[in-house]
């Protein structure tokens, strides 16, 4: 089986995007994406015509639901209301159209599943190990991805209880335990680390591998600040929040 990029929470930000690709290439065969292509960022069609061209599969977040309409914006915080009403403006008919119809998760893909939130619901966020004992009962395959968090990890769920797995350099999966795998967010990184984040899935050598890299935030922010969305969409980006 191909090792995969696995991308989530691009949220139009085409620079983190292009460092990752440019980090990561030669690695993978396949890319897969948890969801949350737009909102936030200044780029929603460039990062929509991109997955259009380049994803294998990928499951709907909660942000390309507010964009094309599906999801009520009342708990959205001002700015993440306002980004979902800009994007929606902004998007062209086909990429709203392409939205619209991505698939809820989690979805299966091979043995594995694909989700933005948590499997049991993808609207809900999976943060700590609290949240994710219970879960060890809802998975269906043995390795998931999932996304929605912005914060690069996971869990490693047993009977006894979940345990994180440290967001660091190589994890081997081993064949008797369940795993819930972040592989962080690419365009709004929020553990304080700003640099982009995304993980390569070797199904061969069953491990995952958790990557960082650097992007042109000036570039981002600026693009964000010159829609006239608001300044703290670009400034968290320098914070990594
Ligand atoms: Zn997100």
């Amino acid at each position: 089986m191909a090792p995969y990029l696995i991308v989530s929470d691009i949220h139009a930000n085409m620079e983190a995007l292009r460092a990752v690709l440019d980090d990561s290439r030669g690695r993978y065969e396949k890319i897969l994406c948890l969801g949350d292509l737009v909102g936030y960022g200044a780029d929603p069609n460039p990062a929509v015509e991109w997955a259009r061209a380049n994803l294998t599969a990928i499951v709907r977040g909660n942000h390309d639901k507010a964009c094309c309409g599906n999801e009520p914006l009342e708990d959205y915080h001002p700015a993440a209301r306002m980004s979902a009403t800009w994007t929606r403006e902004e998007l062209t008919s086909e990429n709203l159209e392409y939205l619209d119809k991505l698939a809820r998760g989690p979805l299966r893909y091979d043995d594995f599943d694909l989700s933005h939130g948590s499997p049991a619901d993808e609207d809900e966020y999976v943060l700590t190990v609290s949240d994710a004992s219970p879960l060890r009962e809802a998975v269906c395959a043995q390795t998931t991805f999932f996304g929605h968090t912005h914060l690069q990890g996971g869990f490693v769920l047993t009977r006894s209880g979940a345990r994180r797995i440290p967001p660091e350099g190589i994890f081997e999966l081993e064949p008797d335990h369940y795993y819930l795998v972040n592989p962080g967010a690419v365009g709004q990184p929020r553990d304080g680390d700003p640099r982009a984040a995304y993980a390569i899935y070797s199904p061969q050598q069953r491990t995952i591998e958790y990557r960082r890299v650097d992007y042109d935030i000036d570039q981002a922010a600026s693009k964000i600040r010159a829609a006239g969305l608001p300044a703290s969409l670009a400034a968290r980006l320098y914070a990594g929040t």
